[in-house]
């Protein structure tokens, strides 16, 4: 009793991750969610916005990564 090690805000803060600050209309239920998330907090829609970035965006990324590694090792 009294050993709060738990934190409930620090752990909501982690799980969550989402910025209250920008919201955007859900596209199915039109309530304001944070532009961040991936699920409707209300109607519990997957939510997709454009601020997420593309897989496609990341496979460029790799190809330049992995091509700098190439010419870092050959000379
Ligand atoms: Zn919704």
């Amino acid at each position: 009793m009294g050993q709060a090690k738990f934190n409930f805000k620090e752990v909501t803060e982690q799980e969550e991750g989402l910025d209250f600050s920008k919201k955007v209309p859900c596209p199915h239920c039109k309530k304001p969610i944070p532009y961040n998330a991936t699920m409707c907090l209300y109607c519990g829609e997957t939510v997709t916005t454009p601020t997420k970035p593309s897989p496609f965006m990341w496979v460029i990324v790799g190809v330049v990564i992995i091509g700098i590694l190439f010419m870092l090792f050959k000379g």
